[in-house]
């Protein structure tokens, strides 16, 4: 037994080991990839249920690292949130999503584009006066950009976040609650606060079909939705049978893998051109 019991904790410790020595490796090539150019801002389009067509789109982004590959959100957003370093990742985001607003208005193609930003964004003073720089340097037109919040970011300071969102309205962009549904947020700050869309959370739409209580969930966020008044997209359309259902109920916009996966902008400007 002693024997076994120290075997576990040997390997227990180098499994923490080996997890922690690549989350400092990481943080690390982090730090140099803002200043190498090695993030880039994949695009997933957003279908207007009605017309089937691409209606706006969401910015994510992918780190593609020399020699390794690319890199999701998921593996490194949390360790940049840690550092602290999502604060220049996060500029990184705004300033490129507005070049590439920029690039779609030179194309002749009106689409609204979303950008996630992280909790500790919202608590930066300067973010405001950065996003508005940056629009009127790319000379974008502000209706066109959209900014993801979690709700979980929306409970924590009511008066402060209720300032913030009232600025980035009077900017003239507008607001996403994402993941909605998931979080811990009491309902009752919807109608106070200044919002123009949520995005129902995968989590509901992928089993959809096969849950009556994600079905009940998804009528639920969708009637108190229109009674609010406020946009509603499903994340993480999968399958033919969820876009029927959500069609059925008049959800307004939807993304997911049924439609495209999100990709290069390159690419998404050829799936735009059809
Ligand atoms: P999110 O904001 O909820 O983004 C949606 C995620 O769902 C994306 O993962 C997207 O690729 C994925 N997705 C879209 N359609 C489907 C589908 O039909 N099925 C499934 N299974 N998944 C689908 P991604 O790009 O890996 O991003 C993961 C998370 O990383 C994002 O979740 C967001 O929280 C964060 N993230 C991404 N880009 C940024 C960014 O620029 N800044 C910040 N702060 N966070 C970001
Ligand atoms: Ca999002
Ligand atoms: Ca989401
Ligand atoms: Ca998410």
């Amino acid at each position: 037994i002693k024997q076994g019991g120290k075997s576990a904790v040997q390997f227990y410790s180098r499994e923490l080991k080996e997890s922690s020595l690549r989350r400092m490796e990481l943080e690390a090539a982090l730090r140099d990839a803002i200043d190498n150019g090695e993030f880039e801002l994949f695009l997933q389009p957003i279908l207007d249920l009605d017309t089937g067509k691409i209606s706006q789109a969401e910015a994510l982004i992918r780190w593609r690292r020399p020699g390794i590959g690319l890199i999701f959100p998921d593996e490194f957003i949390p360790i940049a949130e840690k550092s602290g370093l999502i604060i220049a990742i996060g500029k990184w985001v705004i300033q490129e999503a507005s070049r590439l607003l920029a690039v779609l208005h030179q194309q002749d193609q009106f689409i609204k584009l979303s950008l996630n930003l992280s909790p500790s964004q919202v608590s930066d003073r300067s973010l405001l006066g950065f996003i508005q720089r940056h629009i009127e340097a790319n000379h974008v037109d502000p209706t066109y950009l959209e900014l993801e919040l979690t709700e979980n970011v929306l409970v924590n300071d009511f008066e402060r976040i209720n300032h913030f969102l009232s600025e980035v309205r009077k900017m003239g962009v507008s607001v996403a609650i994402d993941d909605f549904g998931t979080g811990y947020s009491s309902l009752s700050y919807l109608p106070k606060l200044p919002i123009d869309f949520i995005k129902i959370d995968r989590s509901f739409i992928g089993e959809l079909i096969d849950s009556d209580s994600n079905r009940a969930i998804v009528l639920a966020i969708l009637a108190m939705a229109n009674s609010l008044k406020l946009g509603v997209i499903a994340e993480g359309v999968e399958v033919e049978s969820q876009k029927a259902f959500l069609r059925e109920h008049h959800c307004q916009s939807a993304q997911g893998y049924l439609f495209s996966r999100p990709v290069p902008f390159d690419e998404f400007c050829k799936l735009l051109r059809g």
